[in-house]
């Protein structure tokens, strides 16, 4: 029998990506005829770690840092979930981020729960050898909530396969032997997957092309304007793949601001240009491109318009003025909760980031299988495996719109939730 007795609230956050991800939650489970107590534990994390930690520095100073791991739901598997190097992070968008990842994992069936993890620190301002010793502390600080059949991270905002690689060896060094399945998103030679960098763009942009093929907004690649915001891995990777397949990228953007071509931008060329250049911003690039702001250019009119920087950029403030025909999430948490309101009133799709980036994890998921196995794929089978797994969800999810007659985040999030929630009443409560 279900305790239908509410605890008491865990967390009051003014955290507004938290508020967001709360939000959604309640709005979603609103359509679930579950009990209560249930309803209550799939809201909040299921364990979190803060933690402080010294590091010494190249000048021989030491800082010390904050760093945070949340497990949000561990029912459907270990936890699975990035982390963020940021000097913006906090505890409460790590349990947002957490949150998604659970729902998002769930969406796309695979064996896990949602984590996330975050180190309040600006990378560009540390050495490779400060950022290596950071990485190193942090993991160890962090070693007893992960493992390969506990909670596994992947790179998120301002880390990547160097810091992945770090961590690999630094829990293999603790236990004693190698451990490539403790992290996915890995570089190639330490066991990573192909396909795993460029997976979430590539995933994103698959999700693209079904909502235009469903919803019928245009024609032909060539025909249609595509604007990205940010052009970090997800970005400038989403960006390639649909300049390879023939789309118009018009604007793409980064922390320095933004470019524009009405006539398409060259983006293998910016990619060359990003990385040669020491600075790695697109404000120093003189090729054929005017210079807009990242504001300017979330209101481009444009066919589809992919935010893959951060959270909360379409707001109650600028979704009126955002003239995309479809929105695609590459980005976790980038429209709020006003906005999507707005949105669905003007009828502007969005393809919600639990189902658009998922194509990260869905390749972090087969990396992990790789590894346990020591057993690789090639390029292609992960590329068609990728693909198979999100036009399933797609679908999925386009058939809970119809059921529930409900905005397509709504239906991803119902879609998921319930898949949580149907595993956790067949496992049952312990004890
Ligand atoms: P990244 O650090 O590689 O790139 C982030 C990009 O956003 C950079 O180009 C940066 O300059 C830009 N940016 C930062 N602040 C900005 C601002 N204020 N305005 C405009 N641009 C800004 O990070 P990423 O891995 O590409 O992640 C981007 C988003 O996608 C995050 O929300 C992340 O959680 C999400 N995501 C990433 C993955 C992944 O596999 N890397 C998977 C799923 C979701």
């Amino acid at each position: 029998m279900m305790d239908t007795q509410l605890a008491p609230p865990l967390h009051t956050s003014a955290d507004p990506t938290y508020q967001t991800a709360l939000s959604q939650y309640d709005h979603a489970v609103s359509y679930l005829n579950l009990p209560d107590g249930l309803i209550e534990f799939m809201k909040w994390p299921r364990r979190e770690l803060a933690v402080n930690f010294p590091v010494r520095m190249d000048d021989n100073s030491v800082r010390v840092f904050t760093g945070f791991r949340v497990h949000h739901n561990t029912v459907l598997g270990p936890s699975k979930g990035g982390i963020r190097y940021s000097a913006h992070v906090n505890q409460d968008e790590v349990r947002a981020l957490a949150m998604w990842m659970s729902w998002k994992c769930a969406l796309v069936n695979l064996p896990y729960g949602g984590a996330k993890g975050g180190v309040i620190v600006d990378p560009r301002q540390l050495s490779q050898g400060e950022l290596m010793a950071l990485t190193r502390r942090y993991t160890s600080e962090i070693l007893l909530l992960i493992g390969p059949q506990i909670d596994i991270p992947a790179p998120d905002m301002g880390t990547n396969a160097q810091t992945m690689a770090w961590i690999m060896d630094t829990y293999s060094m603790t236990v004693g032997y190698s451990v490539p399945a403790v992290v996915t998103g890995k570089p190639l030679n330490i066991g990573g997957s192909l396909g795993r960098e460029e997976a979430t763009g590539r995933g994103v942009i698959v999700c693209m092309l079904e909502a235009l093929r469903q919803q019928e907004i245009a024609h032909s690649p060539k025909d249609t304007s595509v604007v990205i915001q940010g052009f970090g891995n997800v970005g400038a990777n989403a960006a390639e793949r649909a300049h390879e397949l023939g789309f118009k990228v018009i604007a793409v953007s980064d922390v320095s601001g933004g470019l524009y071509n009405s006539k398409g931008l060259n983006i293998p060329e910016l990619r060359n240009f990003l990385r040669a250049n020491p600075r790695k911003l697109l404000d120093s690039y003189r090729g054929d491109a005017d210079r807009l702001s990242n504001s300017e250019l979330l209101e481009l009119p444009c066919d589809v318009l992919i935010p893959a920087a951060m959270e909360g950029q379409l707001t109650g403030e600028n979704a009126s003025r955002i003239r995309a025909k479809l929105i695609v999430e590459g980005a976790n948490g980038p429209t709020l909760p006003e906005a999507d309101a707005i949105f669905n009133d003007r009828g502007i799709t969005v393809v919600p980031d639990i189902l658009a980036n998922a194509g990260g994890v869905t390749v972090s998921y087969f990396e992990w299988v790789q590894g346990l196995q020591e057993f690789f794929w090639d390029e292609d089978e992960v590329y068609r495996r990728l693909e198979r797994i999100l036009v399933r969800a797609y679908d999925e999810v386009t058939h809970t719109m119809e059921v529930y007659n409900v905005d397509m985040r709504t239906a991803a999030q119902i879609t998921a939730i319930n898949r949580v929630a149907q595993t956790t009443l067949t496992r049952g409560f312990y004890p």
